[in-house]
């Protein structure tokens, strides 16, 4: 089991290193503190370098196992554990939206996605194909292209999903056919660790999948400049992407980073769904999601008409305690984030923007994280807003002219995870999905939109490579191409 004890209300976790969980090796911990309760709901090992190295060897030890494993025995195992995670999903989802903050029903929303997301992919392996082909310069020759697995992988996630994010990479990774080391964000550990519990209780081998905490500087640079680390599996900011690239040298990356998601309403939209996506994008999991509605731009005619509803609707949600059933928003997770919150509304403000929902913290809450869902009007293109993710409950509100415009306005900033247009007009909707450049474009759904199966991923500034489905597989392998001389075998004919 990964909890150790109860001690003075705090639970201790542990680390998980070749299918046995430890403690750090110089025992040292790191507390996690609820942003809902402000109580410290847990201890976890703080992790040090020694410790990644130790996790990188039992994983490089196992490789060879893993790699070995048939694809019926791998799906056997990832079918396992979604069927543990499946088996706790109330559990689990209590323990996400009190390290997290988010209302109940969006964590259990969340642990229960995590079930068919590793089963899509356990099903894409059973069906994961792969190109043959004749020979054109000798025409002796059969090209067989093979999936090879890449050998150790590190996954790194963040805060602000915990469990969706590790599970696309974590079981992914090993359904491949590769080992794994996976080191969490340190403000949501404990999901991660029941993540662990349910790779550990489906009957994983030891050293296939090993879980290292700690801080991402000491534990997560040396997993990412370890010679045997084959290959890293990144979510987080562009920042910190950034870095991970410079340090990796020629690893193989996945790297999804931050978004800036515009959602453009034109003014032949319906103006009752786009004010509900807008809401829906922009305060869903207290806007800690990388498509978020981080900017939302609304064409002259119908703008006053927008933001009316929009803060019309605004009002009427319910901020509180997260496991509380009628709260709609829960506490921002940190205190870096409400700041940047903070400041970006402040700079609006400034250059002319105006307040008109919330814009302030909620008083008299269990910690001063609470923050109103908040609406700002006419904001200026050269706001913070419009330069830098926000990462919080914010609909910064810009207005446009014309198509060009609005396509302009969206591009600038060059992230390009998740962009979305509302519009009656199916040419200037396909217009937009053409010129948009980004990952995936959205026609009258919220930027806030994925699926288990979508190649996910952004253009630009939003990272390297596609994850989700069968991408996830192909992100995690290379191909390595086989060639057959089917004219000289050397038994009699
Ligand atoms: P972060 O970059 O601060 O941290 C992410 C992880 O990286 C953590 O585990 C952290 O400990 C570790 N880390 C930090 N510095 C490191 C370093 N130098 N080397 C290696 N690892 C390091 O991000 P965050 O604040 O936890 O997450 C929020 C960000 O994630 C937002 O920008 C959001 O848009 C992005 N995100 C992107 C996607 C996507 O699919 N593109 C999904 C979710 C979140």
């Amino acid at each position: 089991m990964a909890r150790a004890a109860k001690s003075s209300g705090a639970r201790a976790f542990k680390m998980y290193i070749d299918g046995k969980w430890v403690e750090s090796e110089d025992r040292d911990t790191f507390r996690v503190v609820s942003p809902a309760s402000g109580d410290v709901i847990a201890t976890f090992p703080k992790g040090t370098a020694e410790d990644a190295k130790a996790a990188v060897e039992a994983a490089v030890a196992a490789q060879d196992r893993v790699r070995d494993m048939s694809i019926r025995e791998r799906a056997r195992l990832g079918s396992r554990i979604a069927e543990e995670i499946g088996r706790n999903v109330k559990e689990y989802a209590v323990d996400c939206s009190l390290e997290h903050g988010k209302p109940l029903r969006e964590s259990i929303a969340e642990v229960e996605d995590s079930v068919p997301n590793i089963l899509w992919q356990v099903e894409d392996l059973k069906r994961w194909d792969s190109p043959a082909q004749e020979g054109y310069s000798k025409d002796h020759v059969l090209y067989v292209s093979l999936h090879e697995p890449l050998g150790t992988v590190a996954t790194i996630t963040p805060w602000n999903f915990p469990w969706v994010l590790p599970s696309e990479f974590v079981v992914q990774a090993m359904l491949a056919g590769n080992s794994v080391v996976f080191k969490p964000a340190s403000n949501t550990p404990i999901s991660a660790a029941h993540l662990m519990e349910s790779i550990d209780r489906a009957g994983v081998p030891p050293g296939f999948i090993n879980m290292v905490t700690g801080p991402g500087g000491e534990v997560g640079t040396t997993l990412v400049e370890h010679p045997l680390v084959d290959a890293i599996g990144f979510t987080g900011e562009t920042s910190t992407g950034l870095d991970i690239a410079k340090r990796a040298g020629l690893k193989k990356l996945t790297l999804e980073l931050g978004g800036l998601g515009p959602l453009i309403i034109m003014d032949d939209a319906k103006i009752g769904p786009a004010v509900e996506d807008i809401a829906f994008g922009c305060f869903t999991t207290t806007g800690h999601c990388c498509v978020a509605n981080e900017r939302i731009f609304v064409q002259e005619k119908i703008h006053e008409k927008v933001v009316r509803s929009l803060v019309d609707r605004v009002r009427k949600m319910k901020v509180g305690f997260p496991l509380d059933p009628d709260t709609d928003m829960g506490p921002i997770n940190n205190r870096a984030t409400l700041e940047k919150v903070e400041a970006h509304v402040r700079d609006a403000v400034k250059r002319g923007g105006k307040v008109v929902a919330g814009g302030k913290r909620v008083p008299g809450m269990p910690t001063d994280l609470y923050y109103y869902p908040t609406v700002v009007d006419d904001v200026p293109t050269e706001a913070l807003f419009n330069k830098a993710e926000t990462f919080g409950p914010t609909a910064p509100i810009f207005e446009f002219s014309d198509l060009d415009d609005a396509i302009e306005m969206a591009n600038a900033p060059r992230y390009g995870l998740s962009m979305a247009i509302h519009t009656a007009n199916l040419r200037v909707a396909m217009e937009a999905a053409k010129r948009l450049k980004s990952g995936q474009v959205c026609i009258n759904e919220p930027v806030y939109s994925w699926d288990y199966f979508n190649p996910w991923g952004g253009f630009r500034n939003s990272g390297l490579g596609r994850i989700a489905g069968r991408w996830s597989l192909d992100a995690f392998s290379e191909l390595k191409t086989v060639m057959i001389n089917i004219g000289r075998s050397p038994w009699p004919d």
